[in-house]
C-alpha cells in the first residue's frame, strides 16, 4: 500500500508528455523483477536501491506486475476474511507514541481485564458465522513474561478456536522462545508483531524496546514453527527512506513473513502523534 500511495503522487505529477515517453519504455523494475520473481520465487538478498526502485514505480505499472506475482502464488479469486479483538486493552506500559493503549498518555481510554473465556468464544463463533475463517486475539502488553495464569487462559483460547475450525492468530507483545513453543503447541496458526517503522526512525516512535528485541520476537516465532505476521505504519513522521527501510528489513529475513500488514495513522487525542498529519514523507 504505501507503494502505491507514493506512486499515486509521482503520477499525478508527471506532465503528459513524460508519461507517454515512459509507456514506451522496454521494461521496468517492477516488471523484471516480478519475472524474476515468477521465475525463481522469493529472494532476500534485496539491496536498498533495489526496493528503492520498485517504490518509486509508476503505480499502475506496480500493481500490473503484483498481480501477476500474485496470480502465480494464489488463487486471485480467494481472500481470506479475518477478525480481531482486541481481549485485553489498554492499560500498556510501553511508549509507543501513536497508541491511545499506552498508560503514559491521557486518551481517556479505561484500562480493561482480560476478556473471559465466554465473551471471547462467542466472539470466535459470531466471526465464524460472518464468514471469517481466522480469528485473531490482541492484547495490549509489553510482553507475557509474570503473566503465566493470563497467558495459560490464552492458550486455552486458542485451542479451542482451533477446534472450532478456525485458524487462530494472537499479538500479545514480545515473545520468548518457551512461549512461542507453548502457543505452537496449542495450535496457534500465526503471531502478529508488527516492527512499525526503519530501523533508522524507530527511536523516535518508541523507547521502552528496541528494534532488535522486535526481530528477537519475530525469530522465537519462526523457529517454533509459527507463521509470522510482521508489518507497520505509515503517517508516523517517517521520510520515504523509512518506509524503504521497513520493506528492506521484512524482505531481507532468512523466511519472509507470510503476513505484512501496512496501516495508516490514526491521530488519537492525548497521545504525542494527536496532531501528525498524513504525509507522503516527513
Ligand atoms: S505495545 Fe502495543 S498496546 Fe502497548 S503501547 Fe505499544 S502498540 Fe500500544
Amino acid at each position: 500500500m504505501m507503494w502505491i500511495t507514493r506512486s499515486i503522487r509521482r503520477s499525478l505529477m508527471l506532465p503528459h508528455s513524460h508519461a507517454a515517453s515512459y509507456s514506451t519504455a522496454l521494461t521496468s523494475v517492477a516488471a523484471v523483477e516480478a519475472e524474476r520473481s515468477i521465475r525463481e520465487g522469493p529472494r532476500n538478498d534485496w539491496s536498498r536501491p533495489e526496493i528503492k526502485s520498485i517504490y518509486d514505480s509508476p503505480v499502475l505499472d506496480l500493481l500490473f506486475h503484483a498481480a501477476q506475482v500474485h496470480r502465480h502464488a494464489h488463487n486471485f479469486r480467494e481472500v481470506q476474511q479475518c477478525t480481531l479483538l482486541s481481549i485485553k486493552t489498554g492499560g500498556c506500559s510501553e511508549d509507543c507514541s501513536y497508541c491511545p493503549q499506552s498508560s503514559r498518555y491521557n486518551t481517556g481510554l479505561k484500562a480493561q481485564k482480560l476478556m473471559n473465556s465466554d465473551a471471547v468464544l462467542e466472539a470466535a463463533k459470531k466471526a465464524k458465522e460472518a464468514g471469517s475463517t481466522r480469528f485473531c486475539m490482541g492484547a495490549a502488553w509489553r510482553d507475557t513474561i509474570g503473566r503465566k495464569t493470563n497467558f495459560n487462559q490464552i492458550l486455552e483460547y486458542v485451542k479451542e478456536i482451533r477446534g472450532m475450525g478456525m485458524e487462530v492468530c494472537c499479538t500479545l507483545g514480545m515473545l520468548e522462545k518457551q512461549q512461542a513453543l507453548e502457543l505452537k503447541k496449542a495450535g496457534l496458526t500465526a503471531y502478529n508483531h508488527n516492527l512499525d517503522t526503519s530501523r533508522e526512525y524507530y527511536p523516535n516512535i518508541i523507547t521502552t524496546r528496541t528494534y532488535d528485541e522486535r526481530l528477537q520476537t519475530l525469530e522465537h516465532v519462526r523457529e517454533a514453527g509459527i507463521n509470522v505476521c510482521s508489518g507497520g505504519i505509515i503517517g508516523l513522521g517517517e521520510a520515504e527512506e523509512d518506509r524503504v527501510g521497513l520493506l528492506h528489513t521484512l524482505a531481507t529475513l532468512p523466511t519472509h513473513p507470510e503476513s505484512v500488514p501496512i496501516n495508516a495513522l490514526l491521530a488519537v487525542k492525548g497521545t504525542p502523534l494527536e496532531d501528525q498529519k498524513l504525509r507522503y514523507g516527513r
